[in-house]
């Protein structure tokens, strides 16, 4: 073959060459073409799919947060001598946890649980004593306290009955015991300021309590010493919530008030709950009647108002006076999508508890506090024509109310 006729070949293998890889290039890139053709709504669906996820997140965000705190509340821890007697040991020590052992499996499941410490807890160096200027041992306090009781209000007629020196040593008692929180006594303006400007938090909710008077039994607070027995004055209760409102979803406030012996709410408290409602208090618990009284929402269900839960403790021996209320209420705060936040008091249920005691030579002792449901006609004759009684009382303007708690 010549020479010329071998470059020809070549050539044309050459060329065959070239259009083979052409030809290859084309099939690919047309495999290719197809391929992202065939599988374009797989790619585009997991797009958008994951568009949609990232919404639906995002509105999973969104949702309104709720937050509850369940409060249980019962009245007048009133330490006559037949109590202290009663709870008085061998070794001259006191112990009055029996007393309480009924009440303590409802009391110790609530976030918060709330009493009124009628009587100071001055302790023993200044001499126990009862009716009328009354000290009472601070074992009451330990037991109460073992019982789940830790929301205590300390602002009464009595808290001036051992003068200065009887406050001093109440207000060192609870001080030993950081995790109740009291109002209504104080060992100086410092520690008052504090006290009523605290914001306290249960279950990611933020609140206030103070504790005011309106009796003094004819003892006033020396001079200058005012935070001995928060006394109420609306100016003072509008200085001191004006400056804790805005800083906590809750404010509530314990009202020593009302006429003694009455189940009817009088002229001055319903102006005082009008007025304390006005000030933004969500919340107000009654005391010092030594009876029960009516509850009831006020002002646009801004405000509820427990009038006068009846004695939880004493030796008034009288059945109005060892009937009390135990009373619940929930305390709800919904943080919305917005993030504004709307507070109210909800769920409010009732049930009655009873003082139980055996009387040897007219003297109670065995005391113990029991609800109504647990009653027999050896402890009560007719509990529950009694239960009944009271029961409307308290109905009265609320009659749709719930008996029975959440936990009983
Ligand atoms: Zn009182």
């Amino acid at each position: 073959m010549s020479s010329r006729k071998v470059r020809k070949l070549t050539r044309k293998i050459k060329r065959k060459k070239t259009m083979l890889l052409l030809f290859s290039f084309f099939l690919l890139l047309a495999v290719g073409v197809f391929s992202a053709y065939q599988y374009r709504d797989i790619f585009f669906k997991n797009e958008a799919s994951k568009n949609v996820e990232v919404v639906q997140e995002k509105e999973k965000e969104k949702v309104p947060i709720e937050y509850n705190a369940k409060v249980f509340m019962v009245g007048d821890a009133l330490i006559h001598w037949g109590v202290y007697n009663d709870a008085k040991q061998p070794d001259g020590s006191y112990n009055f946890r029996p007393m309480f052992d009924t009440i303590k499996p409802i009391s110790e499941k609530y976030d918060l649980a709330y009493y009124n410490q009628e009587t100071i807890l001055g302790g023993s160096s200044l001499g126990y004593s009862s009716y009328p200027r009354f000290n009472s041992p601070q074992e009451v306090g330990d037991a109460l306290i073992d019982a789940g009781f830790n929301l205590v209000s300390l602002a009464t007629n009595h808290t001036m009955d051992k003068n200065e020196i009887g406050v001093l040593k109440s207000v060192e008692y609870w001080k030993n015991h950081p995790d109740v929180v009291t109002s209504g006594q104080w060992s100086s303006e410092e520690e008052r300021t504090a006290s009523v400007t605290a914001v306290h938090e249960v279950n990611g909710i933020k609140y206030a309590f103070i504790s005011y008077t309106i009796w003094n039994n004819g003892l006033p607070t020396p001079y200058g010493k005012s935070y001995l027995n928060n006394e109420y004055s609306p100016e003072k209760a509008q200085a001191d919530i004006s400056a804790v409102r805005d800083k906590v979803d809750f404010v509530i406030v314990a009202m020593h008030w009302g006429t003694e012996y009455s189940f009817n709410v009088d002229y001055k408290q319903t102006e005082i709950a009008n007025y304390l409602s006005s000030l933004g208090v969500d919340l107000i618990i009654g005391s010092h009647p030594h009876v029960v009284q009516t509850v009831e929402y006020i002002n646009n269900n801004k405000t509820f108002v427990v009038y006068s839960l009846g004695n939880f403790i004493s030796d008034q021996n009288d059945i109005d006076n060892f009937t009390g209320l135990a009373f619940e209420v929930t305390l709800k705060k919904i943080v919305n999508v917005d993030d504004t936040i709307s507070t109210s008091v909800v769920d409010p249920k009732a049930e009655l508890i009873y003082t139980t005691t055996t009387k040897r030579n007219g003297i109670n002792y065995d005391f113990k506090i029991v609800p109504y449901k647990l009653l027999n006609n050896n402890q009560l004759p007719n509990y529950t024509y009694y239960y009944d009684v009271y029961k409307n009382i308290v109905n009265e303007r609320y009659p749709n109310l719930t008996w029975g708690l959440t936990w009983e």
